[in-house]
């Protein structure tokens, strides 16, 4: 028989007054606290005071010892949680101890005593500050019992969500059609959305019952009391919350949703929530209503006498199960959390015209990439379909590395501040920044920023303070930033016309006397290269004419600026840095984009020397730059590139995918140029290579198009970009350029 179908013990108070001074010792007044199923008195002597609980028939004891067990665990686990203890009644070894029996009309009973905590039931509905404590401690709960094992778990109690199916038969005792039908349409949801992925949830034995009527606060609303362990059982630690989480979203019909988002959060704030389980947690809070409502229509047909009790909870769980029959399970679900569905690509790109469209760059591609998620070389379009992802360098170690993506998301849950106080991680990235840079470079000062605009822009000002020069110097269609400043050492942006009167460009050549030249126009402040040359078309320079100019702009009084923010980061397949690949000493070094593998973080390296000759030195302050959780994904994409001997793997694989570009001897192929894994296509026209380009993307890879006549195909992908991936890109490829 199991226990819901047990007939409840009817014990008087009378009689429990006398067992508790019998088995307690405890002489004083009983009170029935009321129970589904059971009988739970509290006595109150003078000077001590006991809660006496009788079980039904239909119990027994290995339940009772697992009760206790699981009590006893989470009171040595984490003391400060007001767990009610049992208490021992019997000279019994072990677990036994802690329960005797009592004999009644229909039977004999299991019994019980608790200690007694002080407390006062809930206000209603609680205050916002208590919402959030109450779901932290339960996730605390959560966290106490999860290392608990007791072979009594398994009970499969009608209670337990996972149990949401067989509450089906049981829903014939709603009477009301509509109402039933309610009922139905969750056990429907629960079906086809949960059911399913019930057994990939995190799971261990739970309280199964935390609802606020089994918790004492005090007057701050602060948890006093955890009491009633009686539903305890081996379930999902979600669907237990969503038991609480269903408690206090009762009698709140103004802002329900808003204090149930408040409770995950205090949930969360123990105990983060995996997307799985937040995306089921909306249909296990109606799962937990419909089966407060059921298990009360049938237990109520059964036991009228106790109507009173079991009925308690059902008014507000209609309420609830009325809300969700007007707005619909999934909007349910997702006012909880569960991830929304996608908006269509055409609605989107229309929002994103009409917000942002004004300034911001256009789409790439004629059919843009609504991207959803993405994972080491692939992204995953809105549509469901995979690119190849031959065009992105910032996910440098692949998008989402779960290195960094764990990286961030720990720093994020400990601390996040700025550069003013004192952290760990701002300070061991600056020297494993240092640690990177050639010996002998001198290359001892870091300052951490935001982006690579940023670190150019800083670069700028001081290349300007410390030589008190004006002139710049960059290739013909380089790119270096967006600030003001930047942006006019960025032919490749500037408009018909535009043409800053310091800026001198040199082509990408790197002719000598064309360098010394153009060096020689205005006094020198300083040269910034981007040593790939990827915007001029991906034509990365001979180590000589490299020298050379560093050489030249020295002779002009200029600092060398070696702009890594896309081709550092082991791109080049020789060095973390494409300057010491090609065997040149900055003065100044700039890092970006794959830098935090996608989480902003930019960085300037220099030497100390040139910077105490800068009059604002000590003065420079970025709010974020160097924040902890940028420089906590920095240091991760460090350390993924040093574990997977990424910068080899970037020399042998570009090495590989140049040589088989250049082996398709295409007519319209003109050129295959290669900085490592930064690979540029020239083509015969723009036209061919905008085809090109569009037709790849219809194929599912993705590239890019450079080059200052836009006829250069740039592939440039995350650097664990691997064998087959080449063969995907080169097939794809031939296809795409066709028979001519
Ligand atoms: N320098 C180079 C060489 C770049 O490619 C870029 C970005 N494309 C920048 C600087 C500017 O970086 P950010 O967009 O992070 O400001």
């Amino acid at each position: 028989m199991s226990v819901l179908e047990a007939t409840p013990p009817s014990f008087s108070a009378d009689d429990v007054a006398r067992i508790a001074a019998d088995v307690a010792g405890v002489d004083g007044v009983a009170t029935n606290l009321g129970s589904e199923r059971d009988q739970t008195f509290l006595v109150e002597g003078r000077g001590s005071s006991v809660v006496v609980k009788i079980s039904n028939l239909g119990e027994d004891a290995a339940t009772l010892d697992l009760e206790a067990a699981a009590i006893l665990h989470v009171a040595e686990v984490d003391p400060e949680l007001p767990v009610a203890r049992p208490l021992s009644v019997s000279d019994e070894p072990g677990l036994a101890a802690f329960r005797t029996t009592v004999r009644g009309p229909a039977g004999t009973h299991h019994l019980r005593l608790f200690e007694r905590l002080h407390g006062r039931e809930p206000a209603a509905p609680l205050p916002d500050r208590a919402v959030r404590d109450y779901a932290a401690t339960h996730a605390r709960l959560n966290l106490a019992l999860r290392s608990f094992f007791h072979p009594a778990a398994g009970r499969g109690l009608l209670w337990d969500p996972a149990q949401a199916a067989k509450l089906r038969p049981l829903a014939a005792a709603v009477g009301d059609v509509e109402r039933r039908a309610l009922v139905t349409a969750v056990l429907d949801r629960f079906e086809e959305n949960v059911a399913p992925r019930w057994r990939r949830l995190r799971a261990h034995v739970v309280h199964g019952d935390l609802n606020v009527d089994n918790v004492l606060f005090d007057d701050a609303g602060r948890i006093t009391g955890i009491v009633d362990f009686g539903d305890v059982t081996h379930s999902a630690h979600v669907g237990d919350f969503a038991i609480g989480l269903a408690s206090l979203m009762r009698g709140r019909p103004a802002d329900v949703f808003r204090v149930a988002r408040l409770a995950v959060d205090g949930y969360a704030s123990r105990l983060p929530l995996e997307p799985l389980e937040l995306d089921v947690l909306g249909d296990l809070v109606l799962a937990r209503l419909a089966a407060i409502v059921v298990i009360s229509a049938w237990r109520v047909a059964r036991y009228p006498e106790n109507a009173a009790y079991i009925q308690s909870w059902d008014d507000d769980s209609w309420r609830l199960l009325e809300l969700f029959g007007e707005l619909g399970g999934d909007r349910f679900a997702r006012e909880l959390g569960a991830s929304p569905s996608p908006t269509a690509t055409g609605e989107l790109a229309r929002r994103r015209a009409r917000t942002v469209g004004a300034l911001l760059t256009r789409l790439t591609y004629e059919e843009p990439v609504h991207a959803l998620r993405a994972e080491g070389v692939w992204l995953v379009g809105a549509d469901g379909r995979r690119l190849l992802d031959a065009y992105n360098n910032v996910p440098v170690v692949g998008h989402c590395h779960p290195r960094v993506s764990e990286a961030v998301v720990r720093q994020t849950r400990m601390l996040n501040t700025h550069a003013r106080y004192l952290y760990e991680p701002l300070v061991e990235l600056a020297e494993r920044l240092l640690a990177t840079m050639p010996a002998g470079s001198g290359l001892d000062a870091v300052m951490l920023v935001n982006s690579g605009s940023e670190a150019n822009d800083l670069a700028w000002r001081l290349a300007r303070g410390v030589t008190r020069n004006d002139g710049a110097l960059v290739t013909h269609h380089a790119y270096h930033g967006l600030t003001a400043a930047v942006a006019d050492l960025s032919p490749e942006e500037w408009p018909a016309g535009y043409e800053p009167p310091h800026v001198a460009r040199v082509s990408p050549a790197l002719d000598a006397a064309e360098v010394e030249a153009a060096a020689a126009r205005r006094p020198l402040a300083a040269t910034f290269l981007d040593a790939g040359l990827t915007s001029d078309g991906i034509l990365p320079p001979p180590k000589a004419a490299l020298q050379a100019l560093v050489r030249a702009t020295h002779e002009a009084g200029g600092l060398f600026v070696a702009d890594e923010v896309q081709v550092g980061y082991g791109r080049s397949g020789g060095h973390l840095w494409a300057f010491a690949h090609l065997g040149v000493t900055p003065d100044v070094v700039t890092l970006g984009k794959p830098m935090g593998n996608g989480y902003p973080v930019a960085a300037l390296v220099t030497r100390s020397e040139l910077v105490e000759r800068f009059a604002f030195a000590q003065r420079v302050f970025s709010t974020f730059g160097g924040n902890p959780v940028a420089a906590r994904a920095a240091l991760a994409v460090l350390d993924a590139i040093e574990d997977e001997r990424l910068v080899a793997h970037a020399g042998r694989v570009g090495d590989e995918l140049r040589a088989r570009i250049a082996a398709l001897t295409h007519p319209a192929v003109v050129d295959v140029r290669a900085l490592g894994l930064l690979v540029g296509v020239q083509l015969e026209s723009s036209e061919r290579t905008n085809a090109v380009v569009e037709s790849l993307r219809r194929g599912g890879v993705l590239v890019g198009r450079t080059g200052a006549h836009d006829d250069v195909l740039k592939i440039r992908p995350p650097l664990v970009f691997g064998d087959e991936h080449v063969e995907l890109l080169v097939r794809a490829l031939a296809d795409a350029l066709g028979d001519g």
